[in-house]
Formats: C-alpha cells, sequence, structure tokens
C-alpha cells in the first residue's frame, strides 16, 4: 500500500492502477474513489482523492520529503 503524501491516508495501488488512464505527463482522468496518482521528481505519487492530488500539485515541496 502507498501513504497519501497529503493526509497520509493508506491508497492501494493496484486499484488505482487498474481504474486510471494516463498521460506521459501524469494523470489526466482517474476514479476519484478509488485514489489517483501523479508522477512527480522520478516517482508516481499516489493519492487517496483528486482533492489532494490537487493540493499536492498546488505546492509539492510542502508534502515532498527527502528521504
Ligand atoms: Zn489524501
Amino acid at each position: 500500500m502507498a501513504t497519501c503524501p497529503v493526509c497520509g491516508a493508506t491508497v492501494d495501488e493496484a486499484a488505482v492502477r487498474a481504474t486510471t488512464g494516463f498521460t506521459a505527463h501524469g494523470a489526466s482522468e482517474s476514479d476519484p474513489t478509488k485514489g489517483t496518482r501523479q508522477f512527480h521528481d522520478g516517482k508516481w505519487v499516489y493519492f487517496d482523492s483528486l482533492e489532494c492530488r490537487g493540493k499536492f500539485l498546488t505546492s509539492p515541496e510542502t508534502y515532498t520529503r527527502p528521504s
């Protein structure tokens, strides 16, 4: 399971991959009930909702932590 960087909820990556369509530039469509994802800084970031993805895209530096 992945973790939403915005709210900390768990996200089922398999469900997200199964229910969403993406372009090379990131998510363009999704089922908000199944979560969504965004390609950011070389890796996929998973979100539990479009609202969280929107917050992340507004200021990704707020939610990304060096690991
Ligand atoms: Zn979230």
